[in-house]
């Protein structure tokens, strides 16, 4: 291995080797060197309070000691990883835990890696179980980088491929701020994007569709956040039809939306199988697909993850979702959550940079617009540099890129939501 030489030299090794299309923050990308709660320091010793850890996927924060601990305790018994062939407990015991959680009657759960093959494996499930190439997804969706899940990202600037293994409807009800139904009350919108939809259904595709797979946020997108209900208006034109339904919860799950443990609930509906990913893990490498049993198990030939639900990540996320609900950090997000909200509002007031903010729970979406509301890209850049050189780690997003994104860990205090609206204040 190379001796480390410096950051720039660090960097260069990185452009050199590593593929141009892999996104890296600021123009001066940061190295991790430690991190505790919700704070990170850098190689070169400052601290950032860290504002999209919380999405990326610290869902309670840095250095925790009762998840090391468990992960540790794993690691420490030489089985640091076995096939997923043979019984492993904590594999067992998180699947029944994430099944009851779930709401979803009679289910089971198959766990992956990460949240693209979380949509993969549920797009195998849907297609197979209807036996229809056909799904439909939002506009301005982001599923993940795989074939079949970059089919159904709705986002040019992350859909690499247009040579889909899937036949996709693109239905409106996502990004409703740049959408045609925008300025209607949140009833019409809704009963314009169930028109859509139908329109959708019957002009694009031959009627027999395997599912619908949408997030309930969409993260990517730019925390573009639909009005409560309409994924319960679409479920009924679904069901008309028979249509599976799937909930991409690997951003909106584990309480983050303060009001409900998963964002789909917001809406009144029970999916047929929701995704999850991210937080669970806390930083580990695990994701996975909870689904009826009836379309878990349509499938016939034999399946394996090698390491997806393996014991290291098992017990870690185990440990995490012990953490999140024995301090009830779902309460936490809606509390904090609120202020952030209200304190970026306020800020809004007198800047009209700000063309909206939005989100619920620790989800929070600031849309940068220019003088003729359009998209300001540069702005958001501007914004990410800006509230670093000030100590503050924010997200990015959007169709545009306009977005900022503010996801900290469900364990944020007031203080640091304080900390956050005192340098954005400044910054935007
Ligand atoms: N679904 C959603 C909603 C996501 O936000 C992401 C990641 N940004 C994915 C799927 C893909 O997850 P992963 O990066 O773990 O493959």
């Amino acid at each position: 291995m190379a001796p480390e030489r410096g950051h720039a030299e660090l960097l260069a090794r990185h452009r050199a080797v590593l593929p141009e299309w892999l996104a890296l923050y600021y123009e001066q990308p940061i190295e991790l060197a430690s991190a505790a709660g919700r704070r990170v320091t850098d190689r070169e010793g400052r601290t950032y309070l860290d504002f999209f850890a919380g999405i990326l996927t610290n869902a309670i924060g840095y250095d925790v000691a009762e998840i090391s601990d468990a992960v540790r305790a794993q690691v420490d018994t030489g089985v640091l990883h076995s096939s997923t062939l043979y019984l492993i407990r904590s594999q067992v015991e998180l699947a029944e835990r994430i099944a009851e959680l779930s709401g979803i009657p009679d289910a089971k759960v198959f766990f992956t890696n990460s949240g693209t093959e979380a949509n993969e494996t549920a797009l195998v499930l849907a297609t197979r179980f209807r036996r229809s190439d056909q799904v439909l997804a939002l506009r301005n969706s982001y599923h993940g980088r795989s074939f079949a899940s970059m089919a159904v990202t709705g986002n040019r600037g992350w859909s690499a491929s247009s040579l889909s293994p899937l036949k996709v409807g693109w239905v409106h009800g996502g990004y409703r701020y740049r959408s045609p139904f925008r300025d209607l009350s949140d009833a019409d919108y809704v009963k314009a994007c169930v028109a859509d939809l139908r329109e959708v259904i019957e002009t694009t595709t031959a009627g027999d569709v395997a599912c619908m797979l949408a997030e309930p946020i969409q993260g990517v997108g730019g925390f573009a956040t639909p009005p409560d209900g309409l994924f319960r208006a679409f479920k009924e034109v679904l069901d008309e039809y028979g249509i599976l339904f799937v909930s991409d919860e690997v951003q909106t799950g584990w309480g983050r939306t303060g009001g409900h443990f998963w964002g789909i609930q917001a809406h009144g509906v029970t999916p047929d199988a929701m995704t999850f990913a991210k937080g669970l893990g806390n930083g580990l490498a695990i994701g996975g697909v909870v689904a009826r049993a009836e379309l878990m198990d349509c499938l016939t030939a034999n399946s394996i993850s090698t390491f997806g639900g393996n014991p290291v990540s098992t017990a870690g996320a185990l440990a995490t979702l012990d953490y999140l609900l024995d301090n009830d950090l779902q309460a936490n997000a809606a509390k904090m959550g609120e202020r952030l909200l209200d304190g970026l509002r306020a800020l809004a007031r007198d800047r009209p940079a700000v063309g909206d903010v939005r989100g619920k729970g620790l989800m929070v979406g600031v849309e940068l617009v220019g003088p003729g509301g359009e998209p300001d890209p540069a702005a958001a850049v501007a914004a990410l540099e800006g509230a670093r050189e000030r100590g503050l780690l924010v997200g990015k997003g959007g169709l545009y890129g306009n977005v900022i994104r503010l996801a900290p860990p469900m364990t944020v205090t007031e203080d640091e939501v304080a900390e956050a609206l005192g340098i954005l204040g400044a910054v935007l």
